[in-house]
């Protein structure tokens, strides 16, 4: 029997079911120990320090008895930790970005995406250069700075060497004012050397889901193809930091599986990063399985309620405080207000999951990998975060300076992103204000700008980020970041 071990490179040993199956039945037998729970929310909570705050974070069973906890009001507790956490790592910005479908091919059998190879009805497509280029011109024509790209898994139709053309396409298209700054990659798990060249052609954070970290479950859920390898897949962020890429980013599909079981997985997984690479992981996404062409959400019997889904957000948040944390537009509005204030730092907005979705005009699209709840326009969802208090922000300065890995978690732990992040927030909010935006959000949007600027402690950042936006605003743009 496989033992457990987050030091090990081992799928088994990092992501040990029998550690996970204890760790379960101690949150259980401890979800109404008042005392134990006081003990673990007071180590959550950030504390301050000479430079700004500091948290602990909690390993995978401290977070599991916190998600098993029913009592109200220490719930209620949980996610006011959440939003205290996120304001004092993260302040009040939500970083934006888009996905881009390349190509739906896929040789796999994934019984919950559409793009499964026995899905003989759903058009399959893959962009061709110039399609990427039209793509990335309607992106940056709604003021989209980062993209997050996707594909299915086809070595034929696929091939890192496609992948790495889309790229370089992409980083190429400069529309009016537009430049896409950072391009995140969704792409299937490979190897060493391809995500050495995904390293190369400058992709920012490398994103994989992890789908489910039950490994039966895994199995049965994608029976045929090179993802049905639940070993190569759950190494995968390894391979990826050995081929240089220090930003990686989680996430399960939550409703394929027991979500408690999930919840303890995807820590240890943080927890196994940290403890190999000396780093975590940079994102962690939230998906929730939708519905989509050939697939009904309710063949899947774990499906989660908004309730519970706003508890494991919060619970996420409290264990791995540095790490950001995204929603997709999966989920509507409502859901999205909601864990705005849990501990969510990125959010995606005007989304299409079609291939060639930005250049076609109505929606759905006959290649669409699943429903899109919230379906707002980027200036509705930018409007609707600064009137809920929220600074969209379309900075990418800390990958254009070479801020990644643990050089971002440290500018974040020692607090001064205030001074740093807060500032490029509101001068690139600035600009995608005159580019991009209608009048009536231009309008809350500098109003806002004005109030934000006098948060900024240190005199001189404060200086050069108000002559910065002033110019902005009458069109001396000089693209200045700190
Ligand atoms: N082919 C890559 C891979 O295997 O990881 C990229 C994956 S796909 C383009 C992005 C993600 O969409 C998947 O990892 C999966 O979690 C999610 N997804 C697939 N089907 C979905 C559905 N019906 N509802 C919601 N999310 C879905």
């Amino acid at each position: 029997m496989a033992v457990y071990n987050p030091k090990s490179l081992k799928a088994e040993e990092f992501i040990n079911n029998e550690e996970i199956l204890e760790t379960l039945e101690y949150a259980e037998e401890n979800k109404n120990n008042v005392e134990l729970i006081d003990e673990i929310l007071e180590k959550a909570r950030p504390k301050k320090t000479e430079k700004g705050f500091r948290c602990e974070g909690l390993s995978h069973r401290e977070a599991s008895v916190l998600l098993a906890c029913e009592i109200p009001e220490k719930i209620e507790e949980i996610y006011k930790i959440a939003e205290e956490i996120k304001l004092a790592f993260y302040g009040n910005r939500i970083v934006m970005f888009a996905p881009l479908y390349l190509s739906n091919y896929c040789v796999n059998g994934c019984v919950y995406c559409p793009y499964h190879l026995k899905n003989k009805h759903i058009a399959r497509k893959k962009l061709t250069q110039e399609e990427v280029k039209n793509e990335v011109i309607a992106l940056q024509d709604m003021g989209h700075k980062r993209l997050a790209i996707e594909a299915g898994e086809d070595p034929v139709n696929n091939p890192i060497e496609y992948i790495l053309e889309c790229i370089k396409t992409i980083y190429s298209v400069n529309h009016k004012n537009g430049a896409i700054r950072r391009v995140n990659v969704n792409i299937a798990a490979t190897t060493v050397e391809n995500y050495r060249l995904l390293k190369e052609a400058g992709i920012g954070t490398y994103i994989l889901f992890q789908e489910t970290y039950h490994k039966q479950s895994y199995l049965e859920l994608h029976p045929t193809g090179p993802k049905h390898d639940y070993d190569y897949h759950t190494e995968a962020m390894d391979r990826a930091m050995e081929g240089g890429i220090d930003d990686v980013g989680l996430g399960v599909l939550f409703g394929l599986e027991m979500y408690k079981y999930e919840f303890a997985g995807l820590l240890m997984h943080a927890e196994h990063l940290e403890a190999v690479h000396g780093v975590g992981p940079h994102t962690i996404s939230v998906p929730r399985i939708k519905h989509a062409d050939d697939i009904d959400p309710t063949a899947f019997d774990n499906s989660i309620s908004d309730e519970i889904f706003a508890k494991i957000t919060a619970c996420i948040r409290l264990a791995v405080p540095y790490t950001g944390m995204i929603i997709s537009t999966r989920e509507s509005e409502e859901v999205r207000g909601k864990l705005l204030h849990l501990g969510i730092s990125q959010v995606s907005g005007a989304s299409r999951t079609s291939v060639g979705g930005y250049t076609e005009e109505e929606r759905p699209h006959d290649t669409e990998q699943f429903d899109v709840s919230d379906q707002r326009t980027l200036d509705e969802v930018v409007r609707w975060l600064m009137e809920n208090n929220h600074i969209p922000s379309f900075c990418t300065a800390c990958y254009r300076e070479g801020r990644t890995g643990d050089r971002f978690m440290s500018l974040c732990k020692s607090g001064q992103i205030i001074n740093c992040c807060h500032p490029n927030a509101l001068m690139t909010l600035a600009e995608y204000l005159v580019d991009y935006a209608s009048e009536e959000t231009k309008k809350i949007g500098f109003e806002l700008i004005e109030k934000e600027l006098q948060k900024i402690t240190n005199e001189k950042v404060k200086s050069i980020a108000t002559q910065n936006i002033k110019d902005i605003k009458s069109s001396n743009r000089r693209d200045f970041r700190f």
